[in-house]
């Protein structure tokens, strides 16, 4: 987390444990408290405060959008992509089951969408499009203010999960037309198990989870004052400094991404190299196995993942890089290397140096592998 963030949270574990519902005076410094995080909230991506509702994380929000469709007796079909996150996928799946339709869009090689796709595949059933701005496993940047002027001129709601993007890139919900907007806390260095759901005043999706009421009836429960304080502060630091961090990003990513390409042969980057966020990298290294690479490299304290972190113990391909039609020994031989704002230039050159020695040792197990090159 950045730094101050916990100082600023522990209050509300210790002296200032009142439940933000009660009238009290306690409740009070807590409801005050949670109003404040909503407008560092809205101020990261230009909504009103009143517009931000509180959610354990992007996985809720996600669902909460997804399910809504449900309220709808006279649409039944939603348009997403074949990359998004499960917590997209596997609700669309179960919608599926009960009778919805749902396109899944293809991506092109490099990872990007065309939102020219979208416009023709909208019909006067289409409740909803959901399309992620950033991808969490190979870091291209969707079109998502296009994709947004479509569904607009068409009378459909647009949904966008802007759990990778946040922070890294400008949103503004009001010039995009953006009708929802997933955020999680801890992608931006602040705690987990918060997020937040952005729903445009007017908008009415129904809410997924039930109970005493709390924000305005939409999501029940008694809030974690203290991670949604937390969560408000990261908004703050984060809308504040995006420039610096992104750059900061940026510079760490082309030094790896060009000392990984040039001093490992049989190497690919997969996704776009230009349309791609500042932290992230996902390479192949032709003959490797990606989990063989990765506990390597955890010897090393090195840590990075393959596919999704969510996904790495069910062992399945990744569902990104499939979509993309790369090749099995592409997809298994497969790293994705993500870069913090904590990360320094010197550690960096450790990760090459190791991941260069390393991967020579791994071919040399398994020489046979990469006599061919690979697409
Ligand atoms: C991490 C992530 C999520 C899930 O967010 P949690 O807060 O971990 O539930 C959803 N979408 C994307 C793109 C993510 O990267």
């Amino acid at each position: 987390m950045y730094d101050g963030i916990l100082d600023e949270m522990i209050p509300f574990f210790k002296h200032q444990y009142g439940n933000p519902s009660s009238i009290h005076k306690l409740g009070r410094l807590s409801n005050t408290a949670i109003k404040k995080a909503k407008k560092q909230i809205a101020y990261l991506i230009n909504s009103k405060p009143e517009e931000i509702y509180i959610t354990s994380g992007g996985t809720e929000s996600n669902n909460t959008v997804i399910n809504s469709i449900s309220c709808n007796k006279y649409k039944n079909h939603i348009i997403t992509s074949a990359i998004e996150h499960d917590s997209v996928l596997q609700s669309c799946k179960k919608l599926e089951q009960n009778g919805f339709r749902i396109t899944y869009l293809k991506v092109s090689d490099d990872g990007l969408i065309d939102p020219q796709n979208i416009a023709e595949l909208i019909t006067d059933k289409t409740y909803l499009v959901s399309i992620m701005h950033v991808n969490n496993e190979i870091g291209t940047i969707q079109p998502i203010h296009k994709i947004s002027e479509i569904c607009h001129s068409k009378n459909v709601l647009f949904h966008s999960d802007a759990v990778q993007s946040a922070g890294k890139i400008n949103i503004d919900v009001q010039n995009s037309k953006i009708d929802m907007l997933t955020l999680s806390s801890h992608k931006i260095n602040g705690p987990k198990g918060v997020g937040a759901l952005y729903i445009k005043t007017g908008v009415k999706i129904l809410p997924f989870i039930m109970g005493g009421g709390q924000q305005n009836g939409f999501r029940s429960g008694t809030e974690n004052v203290a991670n949604i304080v937390g969560f408000g502060i990261a908004c703050k630091l984060t809308t504040d400094n995006i420039l610096k961090n992104s750059t900061h990003c940026n510079t760490l990513k082309n030094y790896l991404s060009y000392q990984i390409l040039h001093q490992i042969p049989y190497t690919k980057l997969n996704g776009t190299q230009e349309l791609r966020v500042s932290n992230n990298l996902n390479f192949s290294f032709l003959g490797v196995n990606g989990e063989d690479l990765i506990n390597k490299l955890d010897e090393h304290e090195i840590f990075v993942s393959t596919g999704s972190a969510c996904k790495s113990n069910t062992k399945k391909a990744s569902h990104v890089l499939k979509s993309m039609g790369l090749s099995y020994e592409r997809i298994n031989s497969s790293i994705r290397i993500t870069i913090g704002i904590h990360n320094t230039m010197d550690e960096m050159k450790y990760v090459v140096v190791v991941l260069k020695k390393i991967i020579e040792e791994l071919r040399h197990d398994s020489p046979f592998k990469y006599k061919y090159d690979f697409k």
